[in-house]
């Protein structure tokens, strides 16, 4: 087995058992989920995922609602159109794209959410629920870490599992979900002494800090699974500009049994992750055991 993993391939196949049960709910229980997406502004990156977020929607035979409002909306314009989409009983998820303009206040947008129809997972009570073992909607890129993880190595239990990287989006939630799987974790971020020697004692590691190359071929232990969640965008030495993860991969993948690589690993598995919420809070919300 090689020891890449290769995240766009499993993304597909998840794509693919995700429209077939999306056609099955169709045909037993008489509907399709519904993903309302909110953008506001122009931020040009944030397009490109609004539009390949809508498109996959449709592609695996879900309903999509994408709502485009100028840079100028008011915090309140924006707080009424989530709580239209709370109400809409054709909304099974909620996702309001982020960053939001200056103005707008995200957490309070976040708060607004309906939490059984936070895909995103960001809203305080489900961070609660992962954090103490709930019924949780939990954040996506770190979902589709650990679903890359237990393709690749089975059961996780007992392991040495080292996060760098804290944020709430992914370091956290990450770090939850390996404790979940009963692995033994340590969170090391900008504060943490000793990094490489950290990073050098994990069986598995997952790089979420967005520093290019930060994590070096030396700092990680011959045989560990590797898990490259960053998206840094440098100038190659052809004065191109290129996508590099957080980790030096060509060095890396010399002593890592396995290892995500940048485009390719984490990255398309962050959409078919939020497909697969966005199932999964239909289904509860319909009262239909997954
Ligand atoms: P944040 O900037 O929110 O968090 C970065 C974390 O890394 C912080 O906890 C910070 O520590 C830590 N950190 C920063 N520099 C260092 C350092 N020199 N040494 C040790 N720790 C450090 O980033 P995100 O969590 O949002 O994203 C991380 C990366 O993942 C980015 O490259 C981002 O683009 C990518 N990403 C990819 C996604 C995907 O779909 N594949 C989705 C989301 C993010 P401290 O808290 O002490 O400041």
């Amino acid at each position: 087995m090689s020891n890449i993993i290769d995240g766009k391939a499993f993304a597909e196949g998840l794509r693919r058992r995700l429209a077939t049960q999306i056609a099955g709910l169709k045909e037993k229980h008489g509907f399709i989920p519904g993903l309302a997406v909110v953008l506001v502004g122009e931020d040009p990156a944030s397009k490109v995922y609004v539009r390949n977020k809508a498109q996959q929607t449709v592609e695996v035979g879900m309903a999509s609602f994408e709502h485009k409002l100028p840079a100028t909306t008011a915090q309140a314009e924006l707080l009424a159109l989530v709580k239209r989409l709370n109400e809409d009983k054709s909304v099974n998820g909620i996702l309001v794209q982020l960053p939001l303009p200056k103005q707008i206040d995200p957490q309070a947008v976040l708060d607004a959410i309906d939490p059984a129809k936070d895909v995103d997972g960001f809203h305080v009570v489900n961070a609660g629920r992962l954090a103490t073992g709930g019924q949780a909607l939990v954040p996506c890129t770190p979902l589709g870490c650990l679903m890359l993880l237990k393709d690749r190595l089975g059961d996780l239990s007992g392991k040495r599992a080292v996060v760098l990287g804290r944020s709430n989006i992914v370091g956290k939630p990450m770090a939850q979900l390996l404790l979940g799987e009963s692995c033994t974790v340590t969170i090391a971020h900008s504060k943490t002494r000793d990094l490489a020697g950290e990073c050098r004692r994990a069986e598995i590691l997952v790089a979420a800090v967005g520093r290019p190359e930060m994590v070096r071929g030396d700092w990680v232990a011959p045989g560990a699974t590797v898990i490259d969640v960053g998206i840094n965008r440098i100038t190659g030495p052809d004065g191109k500009g290129k996508l590099v993860g957080d980790v030096a991969f060509a060095e890396a993948a010399k002593h890592a049994g396995a290892i995500t690589p940048v485009p390719g690993g984490v990255g398309p598995m962050t959409i078919a992750v939020l497909l697969q919420n966005t199932v999964t809070a239909a289904c509860r919300q319909h009262g239909i055991a997954i």
